[in-house]
């Protein structure tokens, strides 16, 4: 089958690659309905992970599953499921109180930019939907495995409440879904913090109240103008640089929680600033098997639509077309077909 392989910085290729088999009890291998590109792919496609040895890229997926281990109890052959991009057990102490992302047994999906994918643990890691979805649900489905699932996170680490004010740092695709996210938690105000129109005009469309399109001094004199001099009671870090994680501080009221999702590459923390800014923050990686069976239902009952931060759809060969638009920004993020 094919399949996507990083060879180094900007080098990534849809080549001929093995079919994925059963290696333990507890695995169970997918055929995939969609596949996509993360903003995380691109840290390595950019040169700024090292890249030591080829990479089997892709870890978003939802599908059909097509053989289980003899150790499966969960799912069988024929149901539709969606996994995490975090493969876990659900059984541990860390699983039990909710941080999957943390499990004592955790991998990182990988191989999913291609038609079929071996799924460790898949007791722990899938969850079957009750019937096979209708095929106008597939991309939001798909978007539940992370980016949704990551936004979500973001907005419920920044204990996002009823009526609370929200100021979401980063208009990528785990921003919008951010966005998305306190919209439902029941956010009253949602402060966007993006400079590009369309990507203005999807957080508008998924609850956004506010658009900020100033950076640094600016983007925080901006965010105390319109809460009264007071701050957000929430801030989503969706991005991971230096600046974004700056932002994010001096956007918060005293008090306010800070959700970080964005992978931290050169973020350093001023120990007197974080203590004299009185905030909280919780991050890192999402861990979305606990969201999964709350978030499928709501894109099966059509009450949300994530599936809409994909504004790019190319066939699997020509993931690296996919790759390059997201780089320069032409695409929100890049769905695949398999
Ligand atoms: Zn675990």
């Amino acid at each position: 089958m094919l399949g996507t392989i990083l060879y180094g910085k900007g080098d990534v290729r849809c080549e001929e690659v093995p079919e994925p088999k059963i290696l333990r009890p507890t695995d169970a291998v997918i055929r995939l309905s969609a596949s996509c590109i993360c903003g995380s792919d691109l840290w390595p496609y950019r040169g700024l992970n090292d890249v030591t040895q080829p990479m089997a890229m892709g870890h978003e997926y939802c599908g059909v599953v097509e053989e289980v281990g003899s150790a499966v109890t969960s799912v069988r052959p024929g149901q539709f499921v969606v996994g995490s991009f975090c493969i876990s057990d659900n059984t541990c102490p860390h699983c039990r109180r909710g941080f999957q992302s943390s499990c004592q047994q955790r991998e990182f999906m990988t191989g999913a930019q291609a038609p079929m994918a071996r799924v460790p643990l898949a007791d722990g890691t899938l969850v079957a939907t009750p019937a096979m979805p209708p095929d106008d649900l597939i991309p939001s489905l798909l978007a539940v495995s992370d980016v949704l699932g990551t936004g979500w996170y973001a907005a419920d680490a920044a204990r996002v409440q009823e009526g609370s004010t929200v100021a979401v740092v980063g208009d990528g695709a785990v921003g919008l879904m951010g966005v998305l996210a306190a919209k439902q938690m029941g956010a009253g105000r949602i402060i966007a913090m993006s400079r590009h129109k369309t990507r203005q005009d999807l957080a508008l469309e998924f609850g956004a109240t506010d658009i900020v399109s100033e950076r640094g001094d600016a983007g925080v004199e901006r965010i105390k103008a319109l809460t009264d001099g007071v701050g957000a009671d929430s801030v989503l870090e969706c991005v991971g640089t230096k600046e974004s994680m700056t932002q994010a501080i001096r956007s918060a009221r005293p008090g306010a929680m800070i959700g970080y999702v964005g992978v931290p590459h050169g973020v350093d923390l001023d120990g007197q600033t974080l203590f004299f800014s009185q905030t909280g923050m919780l991050g890192g990686p999402a861990p979305v098997r606990r969201f999964l069976p709350d978030l499928i239902d709501l894109v099966l009952t059509r009450k949300i639509n994530p599936g809409k931060v994909f504004d790019l759809t190319l066939p699997l060969a020509d993931v690296a077309e996919g790759y390059r638009a997201m780089d320069e920004r032409r695409a929100i993020k890049t769905m695949l077909r398999v």
